[in-house]
């Protein structure tokens, strides 16, 4: 291949089973190439893995990349060196991957939330391109959030701001995965989906479209608890969208619909709820990659 020079960035989305990588120019936010590979549950092992990834992806493009960035669906402290807490893969709770990976390889790093990198992504170059107040959510193993004004990231002060998915909506309800209780979580993503007796959120749209009756309260409950999350958005932190991805969200437009017609009784400002606008992702599963490799560009 030839040289294409030295202004390329690599994004990396750490996911409990498969890692995704883009390669992303900083001028243009062209792609070069994305691919993904399944995740070592290792400490020592996932540095080595993506110490490998970087090396060999320098030689295939003989460059050096301007900057790295890692999205981690997971608790990041507020310097973006550490992950606190893994939820999916427990090996990694207090991990300091960033200092991991600048002693076996020496490049520039960054590392943040992988909800947060996707509202990032979405912010600058997807859904909500060109909007200067964003909301974004993730629907997937678990549900997450990022905000982002005039295309900067809030990355709150200590690292832990949007987290909609584990702010309590029903005191004293379903256990999460974080430990607390009655989140929202727990209601909006792949684990909520198998308790109502489905696979996927495709299949549980279909069955209670096709008058299931186990199926129909499932997907009633999923419309509710969305609606109140985007109302709760709306009424505390008033974006001028919220856009809404993850494998969840895929083939959910009758959920997102149906959520933000729900969610109109419940917000408080007039003005708010006639301008609600709710969109489904656009940069799809390497959205959290490109994020992290953007946030990369942007520090
Ligand atoms: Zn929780």
């Amino acid at each position: 291949m030839k040289n294409i020079g030295k202004n390329l960035y690599l994004g990396i989305d750490i996911g409990a089973s498969n890692t995704k990588f883009i390669i992303i120019s900083g001028k243009n936010i062209k792609t070069f190439e994305k691919f993904h590979l399944s995740t070592p549950h290792n400490k020592r092992k996932l540095v080595d893995f993506i110490v490998a990834q970087i090396k060999s992806l320098e030689i295939k493009y003989r460059t050096k990349f301007a900057g790295v960035g890692v999205a981690f669906a997971g608790i990041i402290n507020s310097s973006g060196t550490t992950i606190l807490h893994s939820p999916n893969i427990r090996e990694l709770d207090n991990f300091p991957l960033l200092r991991k990976l600048s002693v076996a390889l020496d490049r520039r790093y960054i590392l943040n939330n992988d909800a947060n990198v996707f509202a990032f992504a979405e912010a600058l170059a997807g859904a909500a391109k060109g909007v200067s107040r964003v909301a974004g959510i993730t629907l997937g193993t678990g549900m997450g959030g990022g905000l982002v004004v005039n295309q900067v990231l809030e990355k709150g002060a200590h690292g832990g701001s949007a987290e909609i998915g584990h702010t309590i909506i029903n005191p004293g309800g379903i256990k999460c995965s974080c430990g607390g209780w009655g989140h929202f979580e727990e209601h909006l993503s792949a684990r909520a989906i198998r308790r109502h007796g489905v696979k996927t959120q495709e299949e549980l749209a279909q069955r209670a479209g096709a008058g299931n009756k186990k199926a129909k309260a499932g997907f009633a409950d999923m419309v509710a608890y969305l609606g109140y999350a985007l109302a709760n958005i709306v009424n505390f932190w008033d974006p001028e969208i919220i856009v809404i991805g993850g494998g969840i969200a895929e083939d959910a437009d009758l959920l997102l619909k149906k959520a933000a017609q729900a969610a109109k009784k419940d917000i408080v400002s007039p003005e708010a709820r006639a301008a609600l606008k709710v969109k489904k992702a656009k940069l799809g599963e390497y959205a959290g990659a490109m994020g992290a490799a953007l946030l990369a560009i942007k520090k």
